[in-house]
């Protein structure tokens, strides 16, 4: 009986005769239940939701595992802590967790099983930035490979990384110089502490974030990391210097914190979806991400040259039929592919 895999609210792998079920990624606690083991890539909530579930075993990196409780303020339970680049026995399957770029810790799962050899990305990102290593090729050859696909869209515009940052720089610069506070809405697990490490590095500046993003900021500290911040919901309104402070808030905070209000400020938005959206309320929006785009993703796949390629999350479809038309590779979704398994051939 060949291995099995199927996207079935996390990526599922059936191991006949054993009767052995993985899971990746699981995005209920149901879905994992039934599960022999989870495996988790990264600490994003839309990942990591088997962490703090006791019933079920799973294996991720330790950092991963700190920057959701930094994240959640959940403990993670019943977790084994794999190292990147080593070999992992899950349930008598070889594995090997690998770099994923992202986000600190993240990896790409590579599984051996005895048909077939797949890897599925999680979340990657394929340049080399100060807060993670671009995501790494395996080193084996693999039959299938399961690539997000959350920018897999052809006409969706991301300048390079380096530009944006300048131009994210130039902008703070600009209202600094104006006297007015820049104030940044940015994700506050990923992007904010590549942020946070570019502006430290280039201008003398006071940044104040709230106090997840600070707890997540520590992890990264002990780590090997140099971020310097505040915490803004510690300060005393005397204490916030406009010529020189920078406010960074949660991607999808509307209302400012009071002791903004007294101050005149500027604000803009970093995200990848900058790409496809206005964000008309704010003065700029920058798309920065730490995903990688779709020609990133596509040179991704070539480099890891698999037999086949299933795409998920975000632009699906979309990547597919690119990966097929540009790279020649049978490419599809993933959760259509479910269609082609009875549930007796599963269970
Ligand atoms: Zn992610
Ligand atoms: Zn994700």
């Amino acid at each position: 009986m060949p291995t099995l895999f199927k996207y079935d609210k996390g990526v599922k792998f059936l191991k006949k005769p054993e009767n052995l079920t993985l899971i990746a990624d699981p995005t209920t606690v149901k879905a994992a239940a039934d599960c022999d083991a989870a495996l988790v890539t990264h600490a994003h909530t839309d990942h990591s939701l088997a962490f703090p579930n006791e019933s079920i075993k799973v294996y991720s990196t330790e950092i991963a595992s700190k920057l959701f409780e930094g994240l959640t303020a959940k403990k993670t339970k019943n977790t084994e802590f794999v190292n990147l680049n080593k070999t992992t026995n899950v349930n008598g399957i070889e594995t090997k967790f690998i770099p994923a770029g992202h986000l600190l810790g993240a990896a790409q799962i590579v599984f051996y099983f005895d048909d077939l050899t797949i890897c599925y990305t999680g979340d990657i990102s394929t340049d080399e930035m100060l807060t993670v290593p671009r995501a790494a090729v395996p080193e084996d050859d693999v039959d299938i490979l399961i690539t997000e696909a959350t920018y897999g869209k052809g006409d969706l515009f991301f300048d390079s990384r380096e530009r944006l940052k300048a131009s994210i720089l130039k902008w703070v610069a600009e209202n600094l110089q104006k006297n007015k506070v820049p104030v940044v809405n940015i994700g506050h697990l990923g992007p904010a502490q590549e942020i946070i490490a570019y502006l430290n590095k280039m201008l003398s500046v006071d940044i104040y974030c709230d106090n997840r993003t600070s707890e997540i900021n520590k992890v990264y500290n002990e780590e090997g990391h140099n971020l310097q911040w505040n915490r803004f919901d510690i300060l005393n309104d005397s204490e916030l210097k406009t010529e020189r402070s920078l406010v960074l808030l949660p991607r999808a905070a509307k209302e400012i914190p009071d002791f903004l209000k007294p101050h005149k400020f500027s604000r803009s938005i970093i995200t990848g979806q900058a790409s496809r959206f206005a964000y008309s309320s704010f003065e700029q929006a920058f798309p920065f991400s730490m995903h990688a785009n779709c020609n990133e993703l596509l040179e991704h796949v070539k480099a890891v040259n698999p037999q086949k390629v299933y795409t998920l999350y975000g632009f699906d479809s979309e990547l597919a039929a690119i990966i097929r038309q540009r790279l020649k590779l049978p490419a599809q979704p993933i959760k259509l592919s479910k269609k082609r398994l009875t549930l007796e051939e599963f269970f």
